[in-house]
């Protein structure tokens, strides 16, 4: 049985890392645990048992020196499956730091009878892949929008957590927090008249509520696939991440 853990750095914006961090506060020895945000959003779920810090670290180079100097035992990368930057330089910076790593990633949605899935593997073909006059609903994110500006013919639906600077083309906006509720998911779907879905590959329960939706109204989603995943060792759930640290929680 490995030494427990003494301090913590993981790597956020995620609802697996906000999860993580507050069974690793419940442990009986509780290691310190700082968690670390992009700062993309302006009001972000905070769990409460750890250190907050925002930012970035300022490439590998600077997260290492942050791991160097906070005397990090163990690094846990539990981004996003998209954010592969900040995945990169945390692989990059461990080995140089010399600090063990785990990348959290959960398992990508499959399909499922009744799924009607358009597979793409980027923006711009998510993009191509809708019909003149489509009316889609965006779940993508505000920095992931710009290739939609380049089809006019579109009238798309963009749903934001922060009031958004004005759109580089015509989109309705709606404000909010994806909902959980794949009922709620799909009044809002039938509500705009969506035609179709476009998505990333995200995985996770917390987001899936848009998905299931769409196979519930019959809509084709256009589904982006990931990027490759970090380097191993790689964990599927917080479990999984618990029982590689070592940690009963
Ligand atoms: P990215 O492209 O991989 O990262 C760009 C830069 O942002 C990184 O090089 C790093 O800057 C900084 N950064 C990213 N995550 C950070 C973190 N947790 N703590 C400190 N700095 C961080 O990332 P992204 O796709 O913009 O995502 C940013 C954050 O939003 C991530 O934490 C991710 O978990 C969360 N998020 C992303 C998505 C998505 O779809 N990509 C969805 C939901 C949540 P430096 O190089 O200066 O260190």
């Amino acid at each position: 049985m490995p030494a427990p853990p003494e301090t913590i750095l993981v790597l956020g914006g995620t609802a697996e890392a906000n999860l993580l961090v507050s069974r690793l506060s419940k442990a009986a020895r509780a290691p310190r645990i700082i968690l670390s945000l992009a700062g993309r959003t302006a009001a972000p779920i905070l769990p409460p048992g750890c250190e907050i810090r925002i930012g970035g670290f300022g490439g590998a180079d600077g997260l290492a020196a942050f791991l160097r100097e906070t005397g990090v035992t163990w690094l846990v990368d539990a981004t996003h499956p998209f954010a592969a930057g900040i995945s990169r330089n945390a692989a990059k910076a461990a080995d140089n730091a010399a600090v063990p790593r785990i990348a959290l990633v959960r398992p990508a949605w499959e399909m499922r009878p009744g799924d009607h899935w358009i597979a793409v593997d980027c923006l711009g073909a998510a993009r191509d892949a809708l019909p003149k006059g489509a009316r889609p609903f965006l779940a993508l994110g505000r920095q992931h929008l710009a290739p939609f500006a380049h089809r006019p013919d579109l009238t798309p639906v963009v749903r934001m957590i922060d009031a958004p600077e004005p759109l580089a083309f015509a989109a309705e906006i709606v404000l909010g927090r994806p909902s959980a509720d794949p009922h709620a998911e799909a009044a809002l779907m039938s509500e705009c008249a969506i035609t179709h879905l476009v998505c990333r590959n995200s995985g996770g329960a917390a987001s899936y509520a848009k998905v299931a939706a769409a196979r519930t109204l019959g809509l084709p989603v256009v589904m982006i696939a990931r990027p490759p995943a970090p380097p191993p060792p790689l964990a599927g759930s917080v479990d999984a991440v618990l029982a590689l640290l070592g940690i009963d929680a």
